[in-house]
């Protein structure tokens, strides 16, 4: 990944990755930023201030090459590589995301679950065995696992994070209301889904234009 890109920016890049496989898919082999900018819901500008980013990927009155975007996106979002990756906490969310198939848009799987709870420790949830929490670190070894999601419950959650960072995980998707503070070679992303919720009702209750609420997304 490029280092210096905006945070925002590599935000939208999965985005623009997802609708160009789908257009790929379909058989299309251009598209023009116009045509771009409507289906993902970001302006124009920022969408040829993002590519920009990457050296100049459109021409104009041609508008984009599907193919060349697609494979370009793919090797900066590694989808050419699969990201293994373990989930800590086998709760209602926990199963929940195991069941979810991250496969489909990305190249990512979850090969292994943690939990402490002894019914389902030694089980295979959603066809991910679920091991002890105990064996977070050699787990962790073997299977080369880089990203950890974590969905316990949040009076847990600090210690197992210290464990993650000493084990030399790379990145941590916190689905747990607490923000830690972690190396900077250690990437956390904040997913709070409760306050998501509360954002939108907000937003219908104070009447507001949902021009703004697109950016919780982005931010
Ligand atoms: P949620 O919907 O938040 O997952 P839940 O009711 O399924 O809620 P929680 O109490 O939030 O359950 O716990 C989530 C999961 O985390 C449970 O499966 C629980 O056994 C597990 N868990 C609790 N403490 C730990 C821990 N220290 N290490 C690993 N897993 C834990």
């Amino acid at each position: 990944m490029h280092k210096d890109i905006p945070r925002a920016t590599a935000k939208r890049l999965p985005i623009y990755h997802r609708y160009l496989r789908f257009l790929h898919n379909a058989g299309k082999k251009r598209i023009s930023s116009t045509e771009l900018s409507d289906a993902v819901k970001v302006d124009s500008a920022t969408i040829r201030r993002d590519f920009s980013y990457f050296g100049a990927l459109g021409k104009r009155g041609y508008g984009y090459d599907v193919d060349y975007l697609l494979d370009f996106f793919s090797k900066t979002l590694n989808q050419d590589r699969l990201t293994s990756v373990a989930l800590v906490g086998v709760g209602h969310l926990g199963n929940a995301l195991l069941n979810y198939n991250f496969r489909k848009n990305n190249n990512v799987r979850i090969g292994a679950g943690f939990d402490i709870n002894p019914d389902i420790v030694g089980t295979i949830q959603s066809g991910v065995p679920v091991y002890h929490l105990d064996d977070l670190e050699e787990q962790i070894q073997q299977q080369a696992i880089e990203i950890v999601i974590l969905t316990v419950p949040q009076a847990s959650a600090s210690e197992i994070v210290d464990r993650l960072v000493n084990s030399g995980i790379k990145g941590i998707l916190n689905f747990t209301p607490l923000r830690y503070d972690v190396p900077k070679h250690v990437r956390v992303q904040n997913v709070d889904l409760t306050n998501e919720l509360q954002t939108l009702i907000y937003f219908i209750d104070s009447n507001m234009d949902d021009g703004d609420d697109l950016e919780s997304e982005f931010n």
